[in-house]
């Protein structure tokens, strides 16, 4: 059962790693460039064993109550533990207690409570600002979220101004059903003009199994990837 599923992962990470090779020639670009993060999300921490032992070293997660035991179960793993999902504020303690990095800071409020909880825990949280990329109606549909575009730079300052937090960058998720690329395009805008306060925020966390090539080409330094390495997943556990 294990090996069966460990060559199933293995083949999931070739096939990815393949694509992101391609792309990064394409763009003119170092496979180097990009951090691989396996988005875990519905999948057992067996599983984050077996791809860690696959040689990645980043996952993601985008629920507290799911990511908290999985990253418990694996502290013996070295990895560098992503919360890619959308944040209560009344969560940001647990958070902070785990995750290495956080995607998905949208509001000052957020960042305030991360900010008090890392300081709490004695860690250092490094935090992307989430950017709604949908053309109308900003954090409206369920589950996206995001800062308005006008709103990034203070929430950026806000964030390298707070103890216990360091800015990294900006990430996006590409609105549903369109042509990816004209929000990556914007997303690379944004990031580069926020780098000009904050020369080392230099993440931009943008691509998925269904978009990554595209967010390559538009300058993405991190991927967050489930299905195209994991599989599909099951029904959410509650
Ligand atoms: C689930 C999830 C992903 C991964 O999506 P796939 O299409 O399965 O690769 C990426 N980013 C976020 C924020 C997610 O919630």
């Amino acid at each position: 059962m294990t090996g069966e599923r460990r060559a199933e992962l293995a083949e999931g990470i070739a096939g990815v790693r393949a694509r992101i090779s391609a792309a990064c020639a394409a763009a003119g670009r170092d496979d180097d460039e990009i951090t691989l993060i396996a988005v875990t999300k519905t999948f057992p921490a067996s599983d984050v064993r077996l791809l860690a032992g696959l040689g990645l070293t980043d996952v993601g997660e985008n629920r507290d109550q799911e990511a908290r035991p999985k990253a418990a179960e694996c502290a013996d793993l070295l990895l560098t533990w992503h919360f890619v999902g959308r944040l209560q504020t009344n969560k940001a303690r647990a958070v902070a207690g785990y995750a290495d990095v956080v995607h998905s800071v949208d509001r000052p409020r957020l960042a305030s409570a991360l900010s008090e909880a890392a300081v709490r825990a004695g860690r250092t949280l490094r935090c992307l600002v989430q950017v709604s990329l949908d053309e109308a109606a900003p954090s409206e549909g369920p589950g996206r979220g995001g800062a308005s575009p006008a709103d990034v730079p203070a929430l950026a300052d806000a964030i390298a101004e707070a103890g216990g937090l360091e800015f990294g960058g900006v990430m996006a998720v590409a609105p549903l059903g369109a042509d990816p690329v004209p929000a990556f395009t914007r997303l690379a805008g944004i990031a580069e003009r926020v780098r000009r306060n904050h020369p080392g925020a230099r993440i931009v966390s943008a691509g998925m199994s269904g978009d990554l090539e595209q967010a390559i080409a538009c300058g993405a330094t991190h991927l967050r990837v489930g299905t195209a390495l994991l599989g599909g997943r099951r029904a959410i556990v509650r």
